[in-house]
């Protein structure tokens, strides 16, 4: 069976550097500039918030355009991602998601191209694990009822234009967004606002830490050095020799492409339950999306197109429309995400691996009083200047404007709109902290 489109390379916009810009020479003041290495909604979120604030920033990415990588799908959902107890997690993701869709409705005010649906996202449970957990997140807190409502079956069914009937939760403010079109809109806001410039065809292959800052390494050239580099990379965040131990796993998704037809036209809210379906967009809705750990392949697989449709017949199959679901044509987009355990992001200085074990063995094994007590007082390891940003697992549309806003303010000295509590949560040292306080050992 051919492939209609795989990895649908031929539909995404390309903007290419060439094209815009002469590739731009790294002048004598370049530890001034910040230098990010990705290319996708991280990198550019991240350009636009130093933009913001005057900086000159110089981004560099592997492939010949933006959004070549995760993020570059036609639809992905916006939610919030809520917990029963609302804690840490559930409070930095609305906040997170109310600062993504401001950015994104200032970028459509100003009239940069974003194609995006707040047309609200409606959740349902697919068995009754799901189900209960929705319920919990639903009764547990009196949530505001521009963050999530509890809705009857007859209440969804409206929302949704179809049959759904099942209670569910309803995110009002939530919706579509085509992250593809979002990465190439933030940057070109960037541009606007300060000396912004991306180099691509330029794979970073490894960071240098030199007297005078970093220098960034291709196969055949150098770049900096630069007082600051943010290694934005995604799913390549960890083939950096500085970067390789950081404790975040990469899971391969594809999302089907479905023609619109019959009911399936009548889709008036992203669907959430056991995976997603969007309303249409140029005649397709994304559906999707798989889960493979350590997979890097990025070419279409059938049988994940085929769990994607039976992921919606497990979620909605009592349903006529979901008979609509057309996979025959084998159309998908492959990507891969960055995933941490505690489902937090990560962004802040480059974690010494090597550097904290040699600090933990240092210390008495047995005495755990005083491990405590050093590692209240002591800083774990770091590489000076070397930032991460990443880590967006599922939810980077969610999440990665305020994550990137946050990074922007800590390397501009700058008050952070998220607290020093948040800022533990989202260190790339934190998996390890938690276990050196409790002497236990990370190696
Ligand atoms: P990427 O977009 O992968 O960007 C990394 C960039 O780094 C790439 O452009 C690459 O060119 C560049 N790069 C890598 N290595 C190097 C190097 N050595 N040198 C130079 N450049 C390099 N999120 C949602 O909120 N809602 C959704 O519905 C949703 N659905 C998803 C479905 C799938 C299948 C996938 C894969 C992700 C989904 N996500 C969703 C998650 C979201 O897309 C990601 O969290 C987000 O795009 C990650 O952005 P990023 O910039 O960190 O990574």
């Amino acid at each position: 069976m051919t492939h209609q489109i795989v990895n649908d390379k031929a539909n995404e916009i390309k903007v290419n550097c060439e094209e815009m810009l002469p590739p731009f020479q790294v002048p004598e003041n370049s530890q001034e500039q910040i230098a990010i290495v990705g290319g996708g909604l991280a990198s550019v979120h991240l350009a636009l918030s130093l933009a913001q604030r005057g900086k000159t920033v110089r981004l560099f990415c592997k492939d010949n355009a933006l959004a070549q990588g995760a993020s570059g799908n036609k639809q992905g959902a916006l939610y919030p991602l809520l917990t029963p107890e609302n804690d840490l997690l559930s409070q930095f993701y609305q906040q997170a998601f109310l600062f993504s869709r401001n950015r994104i409705q200032q970028l459509h005010t100003e009239g940069f191209h974003v194609s995006h649906d707040f047309c609200g996202v409606l959740q349902t449970g697919y068995n009754q694990r799901s189900t209960d957990r929705l319920n919990k997140i639903l009764h547990a807190q009196d949530w505001p009822q521009d963050i999530v409502q509890a809705i009857s079956a007859q209440a969804a069914n409206d929302l949704a234009g179809l049959d759904i009937n099942k209670d569910g939760a309803f995110y009002p403010l939530g919706g579509w967004v085509c992250p593809a079109e979002l990465t190439q809109a933030v940057f070109a806001k960037a541009q606007t606002l300060a000396d912004v410039q991306i180099r691509f065809n330029s794979k970073i292959t490894s960071f240098e830490q030199t007297e005078k800052g970093w220098l960034l390494h291709t196969n055949e050239q150098q770049f900096g050095p630069y007082k600051t580099v943010v290694n934005a990379c995604g799913s390549g965040l960890i083939n950096f020799e500085q970067t390789q131990y950081i404790p975040a796993s990469n899971f391969r998704g594809q999302v089907s492409h479905i023609p619109s037809r019959n009911d399936l036209k009548k889709m008036k809210a992203v669907l959430c339950a056991h995976g997603y379906i969007t309303p249409q967009h140029n005649q397709l809705h994304c559906m999707g999306a798989s889960y493979v750990k350590d997979d890097l392949n990025r070419d279409f697989q059938p049988y994940e197109q085929l769990g994607n449709l039976e992921k919606m017949q497990q979620s909605f199959g009592e349903s006529n429309w979901v008979s609509d679901i057309d996979i025959t044509g084998n159309s998908a987009r492959v990507g891969v995400r960055l995933v941490t355990r505690d489902h937090f992001p990560m962004l802040g200085l480059a974690p010494n691996y090597p550097e904290i074990v040699k600090q933990q063995k240092a210390l008495d094994k047995n005495n755990k009083k005083l491990a405590e007590q050093y590692w209240k007082e002591t800083r774990p390891a770091h590489f000076e200047g070397l930032y991460i940003l990443g880590a967006l697992g599922s939810r980077g549309l969610c999440s990665g404007a305020l994550a990137a806003e946050t990074l922007a303010c800590i390397l501009c000295n700058e008050k952070t709109p998220l607290s020093e509590e948040y800022l533990e949560r989202m260190n790339p040292n934190r998996l390890w902290l938690r276990k050196l306080i409790k002497n236990r050992p990370i190696y």
